[in-house]
Order: C-alpha cells, then structure tokens, then sequence
C-alpha cells in the first residue's frame, strides 16, 4: 500500500489502548517494567550490551529513550522515505546538530551548500569552527570538477567526514543534484573511512523528493514545516539505515533532544493529510507562478516549474530525476527594491507576513532582511539575494483567493 493509506494506522495496535482508535497521548516519563529480569533485558538491548534475539523489539523503558508516540511516529515517517530507521527531535535543528556532532570530530572537513539554512550556517561557521571542525561551501550550479578541485586545494581533502546539502536552496529553489554529490562523497571516501552525505529535505516534505535513493546517507527535517504543516509544532526528524541512525538516536538519548509525546502526537495527526495538504498547495502554487509569469511588476519567478521550462540541460535533467513536483515555494523580483517589497508585504491581506513555511496558511517574507539577513553578501549576490526578492510559502486556500490578494497588494505599490 502507499504510505498515505497506512499514515492513519500503521504501527499502532489499538487492543494495547482500550480500543482507541487513535493513538493516545503517551504522557510518562517511565513504564512500568512487568519484573526485575524484563528491566534488567530492556537496558542490555538499550545500552548495546548485547544483540537482540530474534524479533525481539526494545521494550519501553523512560521517555527519554522510547515512548509509542515517537516510535509509532518514527515507523511513519519511514515509510514516505523508505528508510529503515527515523529519530525524532524537539526541533529541525537538534537534529541537523545532533548528526554533525556525531559523525565528525576535531580536524574534520565539512563540505556544504551556500546558502544553507540560517540556523544550520551558524552552527557550522560558529560551533563546529569552535570545536575545530573545518568547512567549505559550494554553490549550486559549481561542477563536481570544481567542487572536487576546491577540497583538494584546501589542503583537508583526506579528513572530509561529510557533505551537507540543501535542495532546491532556499528562497531561490536553486537545485543540486544529489547523485553528483554522491559521487563526490565516493571520490573522497577510503575503505576506513566512509564520507557520509545528508540532505535537508525540509523544501520538499518528504513528498517530492527521496534524497536517500539518489545516494544520500541520511536525510533531515524541519517537521516544523511541511510534516507539521499547521504552524503549531516545532520539530524534526532525521532517517536512514539502522546502523547510521544507532548512532544518530545514541547521542539523542544522551542529549535528551528528542521531541516529547505531545509533539509526537500531534505529528501523526498532521501526516494523516500531509500527501492531501502537499497535493494542494503544490498546484495552488502552480496558479500562482503562472499569474506572477504573466504580472508587469514582476521581474523573476523562481520557481522549480519555471526551471522545467527555462533552465539549462543540466537543470532540467536534474530536476526530472530528483523531483515529483515542482513544490509549493515560489519566490520573485518585484520592480524596484525593498520600498516596493515592503509596500508588497505590508499591503497582503489573506497572506500573512512570517518567516517559517510548509503550513495550511500561506507566508509571505523579504529574504535579504529576514530569514537570510546574516547570510554573506558575496553569497547573497550569487544566489539573487537581493532587496526586490519576496518569498512566497503557497498554503492550502483557495487559489483564486491567493491571486486576488497578491493583485490587490501588487496595485497599493506606489509606482503600479
Ligand atoms: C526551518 C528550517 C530548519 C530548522 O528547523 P527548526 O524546526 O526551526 O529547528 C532547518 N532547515 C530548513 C531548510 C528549514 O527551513
């Protein structure tokens, strides 16, 4: 069956809870073992001391190290991956920390994407940089020739540890493909020392795009966004193969970042509608570019559907491999500058003015002051950055709605 059949039930047992047909809030902080032998079983799997038996499973224990709601959680988000294994955090960002922090150490090299998420930037130019960890960015559209040649030049090539990508970038849905960073992980690996890769996959739910098939190790989230998708939760979760994610939910157990039963919670209700929700939003924001392609005060659309059509070769194949749709993040260039934008985003109405994205209500921002307000400016020129750039999170309304308030605000711009 396809995930989004399995999203109301799959994991769940309801005779364990009294019949319910949903999962109940789990909230406890430790279970009750049945004797001291079963305890004493618990922790040796717990704690790696020994393998488990034959479809032996990790009894509950304390919520730090399980709870049904995260586990049932983690079984599905599983399955829109295809991954063998999912941990789940308080935030996006405890998880993406939380993997750096396991998989690389002191005089390591971190190759990423620029820009990536803000949060993910200041982590690595700031903790990592103080725990010794070396990185190097690249930009999308860099060839896998120049990207190899800048951490051979960087005199690190033997202790790169990881690739970390963002794709599409966020706000300009420029893209990076996954199989040539794959390769460049191969290039550099050594039979002592795998180089792992992890993709953000936060821009695409985990509907669009499957990084894991395309050679990825493991890839994250902000269930903040789309998995959340009603702008109430903060969350994230990372996946990948039983060995990788052994380590990645080792170190959650002892920084205790996993997310708790309520967040959990309320995640399995928001993956019941996720595929609905994205199949919405995602043709709701093809009205959208297609209204603001054809708009006099619109200077660029970037948008993954205005790639299919307008960009290179090597765009285009990417995007057909990597991509079932072209998403529902639209961002472009009014006329004028950040006066004009501003007027823009003062004047929506329905659309409200935020940063964050991947929620039932649609989110209008101003990238170069906002959410990439500390990215470099040489990074900001590369990617069209710039102060006429507004950043659009399409939500689940009614299109002809969101058309109308887009022109009502596009006309209070001064000089329309
Ligand atoms: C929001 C976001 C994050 C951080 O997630 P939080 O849940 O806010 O911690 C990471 N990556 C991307 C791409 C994001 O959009």
């Amino acid at each position: 069956m396809k995930p989004e059949s399995l999203m109301m039930s799959y994991g769940y047992k309801p005779s364990l809870s009294e019949g319910a047909i949903k999962c109940p809030i789990f909230q406890t902080s430790t279970f009750v073992f049945n004797n001291a032998m079963e305890g004493k079983r618990f922790f040796e799997i717990a704690y790696g001391l020994r393998e488990k038996d034959e479809g032996e499973e990790l009894g509950l224990i304390y919520s730090r190290l399980n709870n049904p709601d995260l586990e049932i959680l983690e079984n599905r988000l599983c399955l829109w991956d295809e991954a063998e294994q999912c941990a789940v955090f308080e935030s996006g960002m405890s998880a993406i920390s939380t993997v750096m922090m396991e998989f690389m150490v002191p005089g390591d090299l971190l190759l990423y994407s620029r820009p990536v998420y803000g949060g993910t930037d200041h982590f690595i130019n700031h903790f990592l940089k103080k725990m010794k960890i070396n990185s190097l960015g690249f930009l999308a559209g860099d060839t896998k020739e120049e990207i190899i040649k800048l951490i051979e030049d960087s005199g690190h090539g033997d202790k790169l540890a990881m690739i970390h990508i963002e794709t599409p970038a966020n706000p300009t849905n420029a893209v990076i493909d996954i199989e040539m960073c794959a390769e460049i992980k191969n290039h550099f690996s050594r039979e002592d020392k795998e180089v792992l890769l992890s993709v953000d996959n936060t821009f695409m739910g985990p509907i669009w795009q499957h990084p894991l098939k395309h050679g990825a190790d493991l890839v994250l989230y902000s269930a903040t966004k789309y998995i959340g998708g009603h702008s109430d939760v903060i969350a994230g979760a990372c996946l990948g193969s039983n060995e990788l994610m052994g380590r990645v939910k080792g170190l959650r157990t002892f920084l205790g970042n996993m997310a708790g039963p309520w967040t959990g919670w309320l995640l399995m209700r928001s993956l019941e509608t996720l595929k609905v929700r994205l199949d919405q939003q995602a043709t709701n924001a093809k009205y959208v570019a297609d209204y603001l392609n054809t708009h006099p005060m619109v200077e660029a659309v970037y948008y993954l559907g205005n790639t299919a059509k307008f960009g290179t070769e090597e765009e285009k194949k990417v995007l057909e491999r990597q991509y079932s749709s072209y998403g529902a993040m639209v961002a472009f260039d009014i006329k004028g500058g950040e006066t004009e934008a501003f007027q823009f985003l003062d004047s929506l109405k329905l659309i409200k003015l935020a940063v964050s994205l991947g929620g039932t209500e649609s989110l209008a921002e101003h990238p170069q002051t906002m959410t990439h307000a500390d990215v470099n400016p040489e990074d900001k020129k590369a990617m069209n950055i710039t102060a006429k750039l507004v950043r659009l999170s399409i939500g689940v309304e009614n299109h002809e709605d969101l058309i109308a308030d887009l022109n009502q605000s596009f006309k209070s711009v001064h000089n329309s």
